[in-house]
């Protein structure tokens, strides 16, 4: 069942875009295959607005996973039982559809990992350690997330390479020409997010990759946010590696991607040892497998591969595109009906933005905000996003932040507005 009605505004949001395959957008219907979202909480309906954090889960990824373990479980990739190779067959479907997903031309470029905060560390320490050196630049941006600035610092500590900081506007769109600037011979990676999760801001990151490859530089894409809401092309967007993780794209926890380009990977060292990644074991020398399962040691995260896979092809089903347009239909009014509430300040307006919308009250600090609003079932984030050099930037220590996901209504909108509007009552 689902917690909150749909407003008669939704059905306009379906219609208004003027395409066919967004008008049979209907989102009640994907409510309902969310079991978590028709609970209350406080006795008010349920209204999730912390997708940008983790999203829920569909009954089709739970499903999978129960699936898995009820008739089929085994460990991958070593067993000639019957078990472990439906298990391994599983597993690497998996790997196929998280390929497919983002269009990836071999599934040997998928390398599984723990999520994308692993994926960025994995770039830093096998490539990074591999191929920069003292003096070798690499460049991000002021809106990273703290998972795409810290292994920078820690190889920095090691190698002495240069990090320098690709500046946003103040609207939070990313500085073209200065990249372009800071873009030199020395410029070995860059590293910069797709959408910026504490702001929504798009980054045209087809271009940014142009442009570093006209430099001679790799490009690392922190695809966390823009999996589940974009589509991905890989190939199209020519970018090198390209992570992201499973908990945002409607898939569970403990699983994410790292993509890389297949000469890439396999020029790479691995970067953690154990079984099933080598090819030859002495106590001399050890040799080891391409790509991906050099960089898989280990049991991998069987069940939840599955469940990966079980999200992706959701998404996918249900259509990138679709997906897109009603969670920007959601953005702009959410935007447009926050804009109202005096007091309260949008950080982040770029021109190109996605799903989520970050704000502070005069009247209210966030953390107070996320904290009475919870009481009103609405579930959003307070907090430094694990951005605090944006928050810097912005010169506040804090925002709240709404994030929009595929089950999202314009009824869960209003919601925030009203508690928002509570917000002001009690503090003023
Ligand atoms: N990068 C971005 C832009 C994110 O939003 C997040 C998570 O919030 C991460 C990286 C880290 O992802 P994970 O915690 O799943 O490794």
């Amino acid at each position: 069942m689902s917690g909150a009605t749909l407003a008669p505004q939704d059905a306009a949001v379906a219609t208004s875009i003027g395409d066919n395959s967004i008008a049979s957008y209907d989102v009640e219907a994907v409510r309902r295959d969310f079991p978590i979202l028709g609970q209350e909480v406080y006795g008010k309906p349920l209204v999730y607005l912390d997708n940008a954090a983790s999203a829920q889960k569909p009954a089709v990824v739970i499903d999978s996973m129960r699936e898995t373990m009820e008739t089929y479980y085994s460990n991958v990739h070593r067993g000639l039982h019957r078990l472990s190779q439906l298990s391994t067959d599983a597993f690497e479907a998996a790997r196929d559809k998280v390929a497919g997903f983002i269009n990836a031309e071999s599934s040997d470029e998928i390398v599984f990992l723990r999520g994308a905060t692993e994926a960025i560390n994995l770039v830093a320490f096998s490539y990074g350690r591999a191929f920069l050196k003292a003096g070798d630049e690499v460049l991000i941006s002021e809106m990273e997330h703290h998972a795409n600035i810290v292994p920078w610092q820690l190889l920095r500590d090691e190698t002495g390479i240069v990090i320098k900081v690709v500046p946003i506007d103040d609207d939070g769109n990313l500085m073209l020409e200065t990249y372009k600037e800071l873009l030199s011979p020395k410029t070995k990676l860059v590293a910069m997010t797709h959408i910026s999760n504490a702001l929504g801001t798009i980054v045209p990151i087809k271009e940014v990759i142009r442009l570093a490859h006209a430099a001679g530089a790799k490009v690392l894409v922190d695809g966390c946010q823009a999996g589940p809401h974009m589509k991905i092309d890989v190939r199209d967007l020519d970018a090198d590696f390209y992570c992201f993780s499973s908990h945002k794209v409607y898939g569970p926890t403990g699983i994410g991607v790292l993509y890389g380009k297949l000469d890439i990977l396999n020029s790479m060292p691995p970067h953690h040892g154990g079984g099933e990644m080598i090819d030859r074991v002495t106590f001399e020398k050890t040799t080891y497998k391409e790509a991906p399962h050099r960089f898989e040691p280990g049991t991998p995260a069987i069940i939840e591969a599955i469940g990966f896979g079980a999200a992706v092809d959701y998404v996918k089903n249900l259509g990138q595109e679709r997906i897109a347009a009603h969670e920007h239909g959601l953005m702009a009014y959410a935007t447009e009906r926050m804009s109202e509430i005096e007091g309260v300040r949008i950080i982040g307006q770029a021109q190109e933005k996605a799903s989520i919308v970050s704000f502070v009250m005069d009247s209210a600090h966030a953390h107070d905000i996320g904290t009475i609003i919870d009481r009103a079932g609405v579930a959003v984030r307070a907090g430094h996003h694990c951005a605090q050099p944006l928050m810097a930037r912005f010169e506040v220590s804090a925002t709240a932040r709404a994030s929009f996901g595929l089950y999202n209504t314009r009824a869960e909108v209003d919601a925030l507005v009203a508690a928002l509007y509570k917000v002001k009552e009690l503090l003023g």
